[in-house]
């Protein structure tokens, strides 16, 4: 299954991504995580992308389009695999349609989670994810079964993300907001749009999703 889950920041991406990647065997590629990854270990990469990051804004498409066609093409990615945060854009939309169809391969569905935007702020500027294992928690919503223990891993350092700070995230959901429409609209004509209510609890969102996925 080659599937897109598509969705402001905030909508929850994460948190079903990691669900859906373990009960269907699929590789979770997330844009986001390759970026904080490549800044964490200080590549060039990751330096070229913290300056738009920090700033809530996009990473240019030529550098976003050459990654994920990488990281397409390995082995573990040719059964399946499901994009997160990938594409922003409609030249992104473009260059994953390109990058498919030259090994004969295009998606299946696009996953669509929907939340308000309000909703949406009080989400990012909640969150915190476990440092050793990247587990996505929210301080109410969502908070580890034992205080200050990773469900996943048991460890028992967290952080919060620097673009989760209040003033970045009104400005990530507005940067984002138009050309997730577009994105939807791009979809929407070739038919493979499934539309979820982002604003259930985790387990009906995923319920939702293994329904489609039948
Ligand atoms: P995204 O990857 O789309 O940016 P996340 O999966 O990281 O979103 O979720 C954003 C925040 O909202 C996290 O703190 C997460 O724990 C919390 N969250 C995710 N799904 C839900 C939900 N269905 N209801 C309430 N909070 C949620
Ligand atoms: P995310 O983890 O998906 O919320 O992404 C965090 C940040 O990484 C975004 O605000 C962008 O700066 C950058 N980013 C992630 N995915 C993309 C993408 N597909 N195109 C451009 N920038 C991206």
């Amino acid at each position: 299954m080659n599937l897109f889950l598509l969705g402001l920041p905030g909508a929850g991406k994460g948190t079903q991504a990691a669900r859906i990647a373990e009960t269907y065997g699929i590789p979770h590629i997330s844009t986001g995580d390759m970026f904080r990854a490549a800044m964490k270990n200080g590549t060039p990469l990751g330096k070229e992308a913290k300056s738009y990051m920090d700033a809530g804004n996009l990473v240019p498409d030529e550098v976003t389009n050459g990654i994920v066609k990488e990281r397409l093409a390995e082995p573990d990615a040719q059964n399946g695999f499901l994009l997160d945060g990938y594409p922003r854009t409609l030249n992104q939309a473009n260059a994953l349609k390109e990058a498919l169809s030259s090994s004969g391969r295009s998606l299946d569905a696009v996953l669509y989670i929907k939340v308000n935007k309000d909703i949406l702020m009080e989400r990012l500027t909640g969150r915190f994810i476990c440092a050793t294992c990247g587990a996505t928690y929210h301080k109410l919503f969502n908070p580890p079964k034992v205080e200050g223990t990773c469900d996943v891993c048991g460890g028992h350092d967290f952080y919060q993300r620097e673009d989760d700070k209040p003033e970045t995230v009104e400005k990530r959901i507005d940067v984002n907001e138009a050309q997730t429409e577009e994105l939807a609209a791009y979809y929407e004509e070739t038919g493979i749009v499934k539309e979820i209510n982002g604003e259930q609890d985790p387990d009906s969102v995923f319920e939702d999703i293994r329904n489609i996925l039948k």
